[in-house]
């Protein structure tokens, strides 16, 4: 047996051939499938602002093609002085835009005690900050939603694979692994985005692998380029922030593009996907 796989024996492809595929309740009855065939487009701004903000944004991601809804709400910030997300009030006004578009939500947790808060949120991030929050990821882990598992910042494929197997252990094996840029010695982009660790991944691995090339680059202008090569590179979904007003949004404007810009970008993704023998994300 490889010792490398045998650390994780539930995220491990050796024990587990097929493709997890992970498939929700979509808008207008359609089902939205991350996985296998799929390659899903994850969309919306860093943090939820206000009512009108998040469900503006979500009817025109939606209309773009984007299959799930983001919007943070618990924003775990670097700095003490930065916006710190609007808590539950964000929660409410996200599950609002779900009820108007229909469209499945995306939202980051970031302590155990919000856990009983997050029961209409579809999918539960849990943040490259948190990814070895180990008493975090045991409890996901007791919980029947999938949860999306962001790397690290200077986290290792072992070590990421080892945080979802964190949460696999304790039954809930269905897991979305992001890749999200890492540190480096340069600083011309915000991170990273390590496109080689998909393949690696999807060799390890039969969950889910998608990019954020927001937070990879850090740059709008850099995202297109990088939503187009995480897709080539064999990606099974994307996150990418959007805000209605960039330059005034409250986290992460510089990587937000615009509803414009996104539907640009959606209608150019049509042919990276078809060449990677995907559909996008509606079954
Ligand atoms: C986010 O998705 O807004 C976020 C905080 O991402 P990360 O954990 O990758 O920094
Ligand atoms: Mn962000």
């Amino acid at each position: 047996m490889n010792p490398d796989t045998s650390q994780y024996k539930h995220a491990s492809r050796e024990f587990h051939p097929a493709d997890t595929v992970i498939e929700l309740l979509g808008a207008d009855g359609k089902p939205a499938v991350i996985g296998g065939d799929y390659c899903a487009v994850i969309a919306g701004p860093c943090s939820v602002e206000n009512r009108e903000q998040i469900t503006g944004i979500a009817a025109a991601v939606k209309k773009a093609g984007a299959v799930f809804l983001r919007g943070g709400a618990f924003k775990p910030r670097t700095s003490p002085y930065s916006f710190q997300g609007m808590g539950k009030e964000g929660l409410e006004y996200l599950l609002y835009a779900k009820k108007e578009t229909g469209l499945p939500v995306i939202t980051e947790i970031t302590e155990i005690s919000q856990i009983v808060l997050f029961n209409n949120v579809d999918i539960i991030q849990v943040g490259a900050r948190n990814m070895q929050n180990f008493a975090l990821l045991k409890e996901l882990g007791r919980i029947h939603k999938p949860i999306l598992l962001k790397r690290g910042h200077a986290s290792t494929m072992t070590e990421l694979l080892l945080a979802a197997e964190h949460i696999m252990t304790g039954g809930n094996d269905r897991i979305i692994l992001c890749e999200r840029g890492i540190r480096s010695f340069d600083n011309y982009a915000r991170n990273i985005l390590d496109l080689a660790i998909i393949p690696a991944l999807k060799q390890k691995s039969h969950l889910p692998v998608i990019v954020d090339p927001s937070h990879a680059t850090g740059l709008s202008r850099m995202v297109p380029a990088m939503a187009k090569a995480a897709i080539a590179a064999g990606a099974d979904g994307l996150m990418i922030e959007v805000h209605n007003d960039p330059h005034k949004a409250l986290c992460d404007g510089e990587q937000s593009l615009t509803p414009e810009a996104f539907a640009i970008l959606m209608d150019s993704l049509q042919k990276y996907t078809e060449l990677a023998g995907k559909k996008l994300g509606i079954k």
